[in-house]
């Protein structure tokens, strides 16, 4: 098993020390593990987030980094929330202290798009093309960065009666997303947390990746506790290997590892 999307103390709404993960990451028997803190520096520059903790860079580093010396399956990461004006921010961070980068986008204009208020006065439409132009934009930062993470992170508070993404309700924005994904060599994250029985994103934009020629995808639990370590991997790996994926990427050094999928039981 692989697992290459946590959170720590570390981060703001971390819920568990690092130590606690790792030792439900042992007894999980994972082959690789990654701690991706959040780096919201996006948040540094809205009024209404403005208060929200930061990572302390030099603690984070120092305490990962003897950690990595004393489980060889761990790997340190960071997240980085998308907003053009954080570009300068990020670009001052060593990206050769991580071995992975994530490239997320959680605001879109004044809010995070996990806020009710993001919604307000939108149509499902407009709430969803907002957030997909800004990923992307996000693909396009001059910083280095390996993965594209949670597209779809708009629907998880969406007011909707259908939260779900389709690829057919967005096939331009998509199709502009996915190609360009593929175009970059980056990887795409399969978020492991169901809603209404699909991933984050959904099969129909995972189907049409791979028709694209994108075949790096990462498994992810986005976990913020031990207890979902792992969530739904043998389901996820299964639904990506009908797909046609033959294996999950990962990423030492910020160089892609290629994870064979295990042969499915008849
Ligand atoms: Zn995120
Ligand atoms: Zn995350």
């Amino acid at each position: 098993m692989i697992e290459t999307h946590t959170h720590s103390f570390f981060s703001f709404d971390g819920k568990a020390d690092i130590q606690a993960m790792i030792n439900r990451a042992v007894e999980l028997g994972v082959e690789y593990y990654c701690v991706t803190d959040h780096f919201d520096y996006d948040y540094k520059l809205l009024p209404d987030y403005q208060h929200v903790r930061q990572i302390d860079l030099p603690a984070y580093l120092a305490r990962m980094n003897e950690l990595k010396k004393q489980y060889p399956f761990f790997h340190l990461g960071c997240e980085l929330g998308y907003s053009k004006g954080a570009i300068p921010l990020y670009m001052e961070l060593p990206f050769d202290q991580f071995d992975y980068v994530l490239n997320s986008v959680h605001t879109v204009g004044q809010w995070d798009a996990y806020n009710p208020k993001y919604y307000v006065g939108k149509s499902k439409y407009e709430a969803y093309k907002g957030y997909l132009d800004k990923i992307r934009e996000s693909l396009e930062v001059p910083y280095p960065y390996n993965t594209v993470s949670h597209i779809g992170y708009v629907r998880k508070n969406a007011p909707y009666e259908d939260k779900n993404l389709y690829y057919d309700d967005f096939k331009e924005e998509l199709d502009g997303i996915l190609k360009r994904i593929v175009e970059l060599d980056k990887a795409l994250e399969i978020n492991s947390k169901l809603d209404n029985d699909q991933f984050m994103p959904e099969k129909d934009i995972l189907s049409r990746y791979y028709e694209l020629g994108g075949r790096k995808i990462t498994y992810a639990t986005d976990s913020h506790e031990p207890s979902r370590l792992g969530h739904n991997f043998q389901l996820a790996e299964k639904m990506a290997s009908e797909i046609g994926f033959t294996h999950w990427t990962v990423f030492v050094k910020q160089k892609p590892v290629a994870i064979p999928f295990q042969p499915h039981k008849k």
